[in-house]
């Protein structure tokens, strides 16, 4: 049984005190859940320290919404895994489309940061999918059996195990338009084929898999109900404690409206 993970990409949003502001709130309307399902926040580095501190002892974590693969040294402008982990996070987003689009991040840096994650005990979240040209030429399964492929090349089955993946159809990112439970269940369960092909059974079962693309509180529910999605991740509404909050209860599997 794999434990489901609710994961907030907050992007270049808030400066640090609406930052902790959020954590506050965040950490009201979620965290009787944090027994139940993995709740992580992913602010700006500036605010990544902040954020931890104020949700100490939560059971929420936080993590970072990229990394730069080398070692402490002459890398301007960078942030490296061991210096997310002193900052107090536990995981890191890396791949996410808007990077590869617009900082045209290519699949070999993201191998390598997803590696240099691992070597520093953070959890990456490798984003893979499809752009709409992509999705129209029934190209999906290609593109992101490739991505997975590139991405876990050199990755030991026993560090793979523990990654997370997160299926992000491009043209659902911030558009208000999201996959179908059963397109996106058709794709993450491509995904798990791969990690299979790659390495083997238990590694598959092992590895989680989330949908992200305009999740919301009302469309959550259906994609949990597939059983290769392990929970999301959500940008957009992960700014909305509230809306974050029933997000969380939906993929805790707690049917509740009082969050
Ligand atoms: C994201 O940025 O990872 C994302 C899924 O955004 P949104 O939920 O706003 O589509």
């Amino acid at each position: 049984m794999r434990r489901r993970i609710a994961a907030g990409n907050w992007k270049m949003n808030m400066g640090l005190e609406a930052s902790a502001e959020l954590a506050r709130k965040v950490k009201d309307f979620t965290g009787s859940n944090a027994r139940s399902v993995d709740i992580v926040v992913c602010p700006t580095f500036l605010s990544l320290a902040d954020v931890a501190e104020e949700l100490e002892g939560s059971g929420i974590a936080v993590g970072a919404q990229d990394c730069y693969h080398g070692s402490q040294g002459a890398f301007t402008g960078e942030v490296n895994p061991e210096l997310i982990k002193d900052a107090g996070g536990a995981y890191c987003i890396v791949g996410h489309s808007e990077r590869r689009t617009l900082m045209q991040e290519a699949d070999k840096e993201v191998n390598l940061k997803a590696k240099a994650l691992i070597g520093a005990g953070i959890v990456p979240i490798i984003c893979v999918g499809e752009t709409l040209a992509e999705r129209q030429a029934l190209d999906t399964m290609n593109v992101v059996r490739g991505q997975v492929m590139r991405a876990y090349a050199g990755i030991a089955p026993e560090d793979a195990a523990g990654t997370v993946i997160a299926y992000e159809p491009v043209w659902a990112i911030g558009t208000g338009l999201n996959a179908t439970a059963d397109d996106a269940e058709a794709v993450c369960k491509a995904i798990r084929d791969v990690i299979r092909y790659i390495y083997d059974g238990p590694t598959a079962d092992s590895v989680r898999i989330l949908y992200g693309g305009s999740v919301k509180a009302d469309n959550i529910s259906g994609l949990m109900s597939e059983k290769d999605i392990d929970g999301a991740l959500v940008g957009g509404a992960s700014l909305k404690a509230a809306e974050f909050g029933k997000i969380v209860q939906a993929i805790a599997g707690k049917c509740s409206d009082e969050a």
